[in-house]
């Protein structure tokens, strides 16, 4: 097996991850399974950026194989917003719900669909080898919060295709559509080819 360090300390992440390298000869192993409890500075421009700083800081710190991921949500009507700043959209330690909620008020005189994709960056790196893969979920950002499950703007989100919100899918099925499965699955691949 070859350990490989994913550098996340969400734990929903590193759950829908592992299960994704399950079958391969990658060890996935988190932050928190080595007891880091690092807070990494994602202080990029774009998603892409953010994915290779958390990559090449762990990889520093550990010199092992890494992989990290940055997601952002994209709304077209807003040229892309929040993108790179969906984690702190509404102000620095908002929630989720803060998010949600300033979202609904920027589309609010806005024509429906709201069209929007989430676009997230899945990056490798061992100090030699860098792969760089993007995986894009397009749907649309809807008015009204529905469902419980998941988290950030899964109550508002409704992929197409589908006639629920995010929030309303089992955490298994959104798993099998979602962004971070289609970068992942695409970053396996990859790896397994090194
Ligand atoms: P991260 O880079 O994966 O931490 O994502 C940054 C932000 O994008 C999060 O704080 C969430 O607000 C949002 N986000 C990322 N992935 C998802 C998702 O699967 N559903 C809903 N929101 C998400």
């Amino acid at each position: 097996m070859v350990t490989v360090l994913f550098a996340t300390g969400n734990d929903g992440k590193a759950k829908e991850v592992k299960n994704i390298y399950s079958k391969t000869k990658f060890d996935i192993k988190s932050l928190k399974d080595i007891g880091d409890y690092s807070d990494i500075v994602e202080d990029g421009l774009t998603l892409k950026e953010n994915a290779l700083i958390k990559a090449r800081f762990i990889y520093e710190k550990y010199k092992v194989p890494v992989i990290a991921d940055d997601t952002g949500l994209e709304v077209e009507q807003l040229d892309g917003a929040p993108g790179v700043y969906s984690a702190r959209y509404a102000g620095e330690n908002c929630s989720y719900d803060d998010n949600n909620n300033k979202l609904i008020t920027e589309l609010a005189d806005k024509d429906e669909p709201h069209n929007a994709k989430f676009v997230c960056y899945a990056v490798y790196f061992d100090g030699e080898n860098e792969i760089v893969v993007k995986g894009e979920f397009p749907g649309r950002i809807i008015n009204e919060k529905a469902g419980e499950y998941g988290f950030g703007y899964d109550p508002i989100f409704v992929p197409d295709g589908e006639k629920t919100t995010l929030a309303e899918m089992s955490l298994e099925q959104k798993n099998k559509i979602s962004h971070r499965a289609k970068a992942f699955n695409n970053l396996k691949e990859k790896m397994i080819q090194l």
